[in-house]
C-alpha cells in the first residue's frame, strides 16, 4: 500500500514536470512510466542499472531529461530511432512510451543491461521497441542497420567525437542525431564541429535548458546527416575511444 501511495506522489511530479515541458501524455502511458520506475527499483538491488536511486530524481533525472528532444519538437511519432548505448534503456525507453508509433531500438554491449530491456518491454507491453546487443562499432556496419534510422540518439556515451563516430553511421542521409549533454559540452564542440563533418553531418544546433523543477542544465547538440558516412567509419572496436577522430583530424 505504502509503495503504491509512493510511486503515485512521483507519478504526480513527473506528469507536472511534463507538462511544464509541453509534453501532455495520457493515462495509459503515465501508469507504463510507474511500471518502469518501480521495475527499475526492483531490478537495481540486484543489478547495477542506475546510480540515481531516489525515485523522485529518477523520474525527472531519467525520463524527463530522456524526452528533452520531444519537448523541442525534434523527434516525432513514426519514425525510427536507435538509442546507442542506451544501458538501462535510457533515453530510448523513455521516448518509445511518449512517441507509440515511432520505432525505437535499443542498443547495449552490455548482457546484463539487455536482460533488464527484455523483462522491461514484456512487463510493460512496448510493441514498439527492438533489441540490439552488441557493440555500436560492429553493429553499424550491418546491412541492416547502416543509414537506416531517422535518428540516433546517445546519452553519456563519451566525447562528442566518439559518439559521433559510433552513431553518425545508423542515420540515413536527412535524418539526425541528438547528443545528450551536460553544460560542460561547449569544451567538446572543436572536437564534434571537426568529427562531424569528417563523417557527413553538421552540427546546426545546441539547445540548453534547464530540467524543469531543478537547477540542473543540459544540452543537446543536433547535427544533421548531409551525406553518406564514408565506409571506413567507425573504426574497430575500442579504436574511437582510443584514438579519438577529432585528434586525427587537421
Ligand atoms: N545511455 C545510458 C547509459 C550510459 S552508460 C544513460 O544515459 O543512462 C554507457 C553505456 O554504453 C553502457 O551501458 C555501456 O555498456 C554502453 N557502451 C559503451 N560503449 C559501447 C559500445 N561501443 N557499443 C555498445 N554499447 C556501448
Amino acid at each position: 500500500m505504502a509503495k503504491a501511495f509512493r510511486s503515485n506522489d512521483e507519478m504526480e511530479l513527473f506528469r507536472a514536470a511534463c507538462c511544464s515541458f509541453g509534453i501532455h501524455l495520457n493515462t495509459p502511458q503515465v501508469e507504463k512510466f510507474k511500471m518502469l520506475l518501480e521495475m527499475l527499483l526492483d531490478w537495481n538491488k540486484r543489478i547495477s542499472l542506475t546510480a540515481i536511486t531516489e525515485p523522485s530524481k529518477i523520474v525527472i533525472e531519467h525520463f524527463v531529461d530522456s524526452l528533452a528532444p520531444i519537448a523541442h519538437g525534434l523527434l516525432s511519432e513514426g519514425i525510427s530511432i536507435i538509442d546507442v548505448g542506451t544501458g538501462a534503456g535510457f533515453p530510448g525507453l523513455p521516448i518509445a512510451i511518449a512517441l507509440p508509433t515511432a520505432f525505437v531500438a535499443l542498443l547495449d554491449a552490455s548482457r546484463k543491461k539487455m536482460t533488464f530491456l527484455s523483462a522491461v518491454r514484456e512487463g510493460i507491453g512496448l510493441t514498439n521497441v527492438e533489441l540490439c546487443h552488441g557493440r555500436a562499432e560492429e553493429l553499424a556496419r550491418r546491412h541492416e542497420h547502416r543509414e537506416s534510422y531517422d535518428a540516433a540518439v546517445a546519452r553519456a556515451f563519451g566525447r562528442l567525437d566518439v559518439v559521433l563516430e559510433c552513431c553518425m553511421p545508423f542515420v540515413k542521409v536527412g535524418g539526425r542525431m541528438i547528443a545528450y549533454k551536460g553544460p560542460g559540452v561547449f569544451e567538446e564542440l572543436r572536437f564534434g564541429e571537426k568529427a562531424a563533418m569528417e563523417l557527413g553531418g553538421i552540427i546546426s544546433n545546441v539547445l540548453e535548458f534547464f530540467l524543469p523543477t531543478t537547477d540542473i542544465k543540459r544540452t543537446l547538440v543536433i547535427v544533421e546527416k548531409v551525406k553518406p558516412t564514408p565506409p571506413r567509419y567507425p573504426r574497430r572496436v575500442g579504436v574511437p575511444q582510443k584514438r579519438p577522430i577529432a585528434n586525427l583530424l587537421k
